[in-house]
């Protein structure tokens, strides 16, 4: 594989005058501050949450504010090939140390660390941008003194970005954001290495607590910047630790929500360090959401149901990123596609693509497979329940497990029957049988796998916004949050282009004249929607 040399590393490397690109970015606004309101609204409880120092078995009692939805959210990609029930012992509760004697982990079993080791190799196999990016910067260091405290999903996928971070120069201490994500192989094989993790799949909300807490307060080292997917981390760290924000250099932030949290501190004038949006990204956005869901929402279906696609009418509620990348993969099976949209642009769009937009009412009695993309509410209702036809397949792609109304579904007259691993047949009194997916929750997550290489790209771009804000001169960043520049997204993507042996054109010098661009990018300004 063939490190690209058709763009520098923006920031590291040869002088790149960033302060200059800023100032141009600037111009074009290809770096806007994002003003723009959040869509959804976190309530932040005020309360602050304390773990049971001496856990036992039972009894560990509830905290105040819960953790958010995505900590509980399955991550199956992360699935852990261990059982995380052959151990009845809290991780919590034992000593272990890793082959140099450091016992500066905890994690459910480091003698799993040579499995989670292969894991993570096969990872990196797929993960080539990452490896690249690895390579091209570990002679400069560009994190030499960074302190990074994490909280990810704990995955093979993550460990080679945390490995990256290590080998740019930064020391890691790392939870996990999930409380079912941790690949526990792969947690033992980073501990092994001698990053200090705290995870094991099965945590409890205590425990989850008392992880983030032995990553952020530990004598004599002292985070200064943060990642974080889903803002357990940073709120935190603003509720307990607060005195740490004068050391910390920026927030990363991958998730939706997390950056709504972000929005949040920013607009009560609360946010007292930089942050950067890496979920709005373009890269991120366009292959976590659009490419993502287009490789996954059949796994997710197969997986769970063997249901075959050709000829079978779905509805598709929601012709967004997510609603997109799922039609074409359907449309590819050959199945019939109906869509479902509130937006006339989308609607639109949806026409032109070659699919029937309805309302669900019409088609309700006559599908075989409903699909909710929407990041709405009660999209379906328990009347669209009670219409489907026998058999119908019932699942949701959103992020939350708003869309689909299953809190309805449970009454009296219905009786439950879970038939595999997150598939529950609803049976009506009538004998008619729905077959719910992952209790509504999001199904390619829960039931099946996301390619390494669409982790690959949030990864690069997570590891670009760290150096960013960690190398950027005072001043160039405020208390707010930021979208990565657009040189970097084009970076990040440019990185991956060897994996396709793809080979960019340069524009010639009178072409970039002619455009009012810089050869080197970059490219489109910030309100270009690709
Ligand atoms: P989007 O905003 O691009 O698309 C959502 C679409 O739903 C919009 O076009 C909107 O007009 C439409 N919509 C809203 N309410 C509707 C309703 N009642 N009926 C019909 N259509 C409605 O968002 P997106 O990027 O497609 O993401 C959609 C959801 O998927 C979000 O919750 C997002 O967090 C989640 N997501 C999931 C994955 C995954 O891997 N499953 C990946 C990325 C994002």
């Amino acid at each position: 594989m063939s490190i690209p040399d058709a763009m520098p590393l923006p920031g590291v490397g040869e002088e790149l005058k960033q302060a200059k690109e800023i100032e141009d970015a600037e111009k074009y606004s290809f770096m806007a501050t994002v003003t723009k309101a959040p869509k959804k609204q976190i309530q932040f409880a005020d309360d602050m949450q304390e773990f049971t120092k001496f856990p036992t078995k039972t009894g560990r009692r509830s905290l105040s504010r819960s953790i958010s939805q995505s900590s509980t959210d399955s991550y199956s990609s992360a699935a852990s090939y261990t059982d995380s029930s052959d151990d009845e012992v809290s991780p919590r509760e034992k000593q272990q140390t890793n082959s140099k004697g450091s016992s500066n982990f905890c994690v459910k079993n480091i003698k799993q660390a040579e499995f989670g080791r292969r894991e993570i190799e096969i990872a990196e196999q797929d993960m080539s941008a990452l490896i690249s990016l690895r390579k091209r910067a570990q002679g400069e260091k560009p994190l030499a003194g960074a302190k990074i405290v994490g909280c990810t999903h704990i995955t093979a996928q993550t460990a080679v970005l945390i490995e990256t971070l290590c080998a740019l120069g930064a020391q890691c201490r790392w939870s996990a954001c999930n409380i079912y994500s941790t690949q526990n192989e792969v947690a033992a094989a980073l501990a092994e290495a001698g990053v200090a993790v705290f995870a094991w799949k099965g945590e409890s909300e205590d425990d989850f607590w008392w992880c983030i807490d032995r990553c952020v307060n530990m004598d004599g080292w002292q985070a200064n910047m943060i990642l974080d997917d889903g803002g357990d981390l940073t709120h935190w760290v603003y509720k307990k630790y607060p005195n740490v924000f004068k050391k910390i250099r920026g927030i990363v932030e991958e998730s939706v929500t997390g950056v709504h949290r972000l929005y949040q501190l920013s607009k009560a004038g609360k946010l007292c360090v930089p942050a950067m949006n890496v979920n709005d990204s373009v890269t991120k956005q366009k292959f976590d959401n659009l490419y993502c869901c287009r490789e996954s929402i059949l796994d997710g279906l197969k997986r769970t149901t063997d249901v075959m696609f050709g000829g079978k009418q779905v509805v598709v509620c929601g012709y967004g990123e997510v609603g997109k990348g799922c039609c074409a993969a359907l449309k590819a099976l050959g199945a019939i596609v109906y869509i479902t949209e509130i937006d006339p642009i989308c609607a639109l769009q949806a026409c032109m693509d070659g699919f029937r937009v309805v309302k669900l009412n019409e088609v309700i009695r006559q599908v075989d497979v409903v699909i909710t993309c929407t990041g709405n509410k009660n999209v379906v209702t328990r009347e669209h329940l009670d219409r489907m036809k026998n058999s119908c397949i019932v699942c949701n792609m959103g992020h939350s497990n708003t869309e689909i109304d299953v809190t309805s579904l449970r009454t009296p007259e219905l009786t439950w029957e879970r038939v595999r691993s997150q598939v529950d047949h609803v049976i009506w009194p009538d004998g008619k049988r729905v077959v719910l997916l992952a209790e509504g929750r999001l199904l390619n997550l829960s039931c099946s796998t996301v390619p390494t290489f669409v982790l690959s790209i949030t990864a690069t771009t997570q590891a670009l916004a760290l150096i960013e804000l960690y190398n950027a001169p005072e001043g160039r960043y405020k208390q707010d949050v930021y979208l990565l520049p657009k040189k970097m997204d084009e970076y990040v993507a440019s990185l991956h282009l060897p994996s396709f042996d793809a080979h960019l054109t340069e524009l010639t010098d009178d072409q970039a004249k002619y455009l009012g661009l810089n050869k080197n990018g970059p490219f489109k300004p910030n309100y270009y929607r690709y």
